[in-house]
């Protein structure tokens, strides 16, 4: 084999060698290979001072022209990997557009807050406010100024959780009226929901439960608005007419005082299991404010009469969506809670 031809079949072999290398690292080996200070085609540059004169120019003509050819097909087969490379990462990074988006869930609310608003809704719309008190009372809010002195039998039935002698979490938002009758004259038309709390738990008692407390105290208020707005309340409520009858009963805070039934909504009072088999669902208790009552929240009882009333918001949340267990409000059930 002649020099050149020895020659030529370097160029060869580095042809292929280049077309092979399927990176940039190997590449840059291939270039190494042939071009770097001890690669092949150095080597053969190094031999011409060892050839005879006249070999020199045209073994020196063709080594050159090699060198050259090689670094140019190593400069085209970079550019081409550079660009499979960048492809590639397009390739990678794409997004598709055509795919669905990722929404956040919705909350909903919750079915106590959903009654409590269309509470206050329906009796703005008969001119009460709706006014809030603290959760943490006293003794004289929550129990005597509602004419519930110490020792009086009614206290037994509140299951008080006391935090020291004096101060106590409200059993009850009654004592919101007075609060606000010490601070406002009348003409008062308010209703003050919130939270209350009682030491028990069952299957119908939660500690903790909702109250919606109502007060209106004016000159010459009777007991004819009572019932009326009562009336107009729960037909509003469960957008229904059922009867309504008062019967009397006791509370220290009101005289007289009545319990509130309603003809049972669910069986259209024939009897079923919601109501006993007695027709009737008990729903609230109200009744005309006690003088004393008036007394303790400075409004004079010779000039203004006044009536309250009471009622349990889970209570009407379950009867408006049929709830059988009133744990069911508070122990988190996504579930359940997804249903309103
Ligand atoms: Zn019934």
């Amino acid at each position: 084999m002649s020099a050149e031809e020895s020659v030529q079949s370097i160029e060869n072999s580095a042809t292929e060698v280049i077309e092979h290398a399927d990176s940039l690292s190997d590449l840059e080996a291939v270039k190494v290979q042939y071009l770097g200070k001890n690669g092949i085609v150095t080597e053969q540059l190094k031999r011409i001072s060892s050839l005879p004169a006249e070999e020199r120019k045209s073994f020196g003509q063709a080594v050159n022209r090699i060198k050259t050819q090689i670094a140019e097909q190593i400069q085209a087969r970079h550019e081409c990997l550079e660009q499979v490379a960048l492809n590639q990462q397009f390739l990678d990074q794409s997004i598709d557009v055509t795919l669905p988006g990722r929404s956040g869930t919705i909350g909903s609310i919750h079915p106590i807050s959903r009654t409590l608003r269309r509470m206050e809704q329906i009796f703005d719309q008969l001119g009460f406010n709706t006014v809030e008190g603290p959760e943490i009372e006293n003794d004289y809010y929550n129990f005597e100024a509602l004419n519930i002195p110490a020792n009086h039998p009614a206290r037994a039935m509140h299951d008080t959780f006391y935090i020291s002698d004096h101060v106590l979490l409200r059993t009850h938002t009654s004592p919101v009226q007075v609060r606000f009758m010490k601070e406002h004259e009348p003409p008062i038309r308010i209703i003050a929901p919130g939270k209350v709390f009682r030491c028990d738990s069952d299957v119908t008692h939660t500690p903790m439960f909702h109250q919606l407390e109502g007060l209106s105290v004016d000159e010459g208020v009777t007991f004819a608005d009572l019932k009326g707005v009562i009336i107009h309340f729960i037909h509003e409520f469960f957008e229904a007419e059922p009867k309504v009858r008062f019967r009397s009963s006791y509370f220290p805070f009101t005289e007289p005082s009545a319990e509130v039934d309603m003809g049972c909504v669910f069986c259209g009072g024939k009897g079923c299991r919601i109501c006993r088999y007695t027709g009737w669902i008990e729903v609230l208790g109200c009744g005309m404010v006690h003088p004393e009552v008036l007394k303790h929240g400075k409004v004079d009882p010779d000039k203004y009469t006044g009536y309250a009333f009471g009622l349990g918001i889970e209570r009407f949340t379950m009867l408006r969506y049929g709830v059988s267990d009133l744990r069911y409000f508070f122990n988190s059930e996504l579930s359940f809670l997804r249903q309103f």
